[in-house]
């Protein structure tokens, strides 16, 4: 890997526990205050954790 070719591309972690879910099962949803694209992994959805949207902040279920 070069890695130079990634860097123009947004990447995708959860916001709760921020690991890298490119490829995973995550769900994807937009924050409901912003619009800003947030991911969950599979494992915080199953527990429930609350989110934060990183834009404004926004908490939820
Ligand atoms: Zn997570
Ligand atoms: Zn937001």
């Amino acid at each position: 890997m070069s890695g130079s070719e990634s860097e123009g591309k947004r990447k995708q972690k959860c916001v709760s526990c921020g690991i890298n879910i490119a490829g995973t099962s995550a769900a994807s949803f937009k924050c409901p205050q912003c619009g800003y694209r947030i991911y969950r992994c599979a494992k915080c959805r199953k527990q429930s954790k609350l989110y934060e949207c990183p834009d404004c902040g926004f908490r939820g279920p």
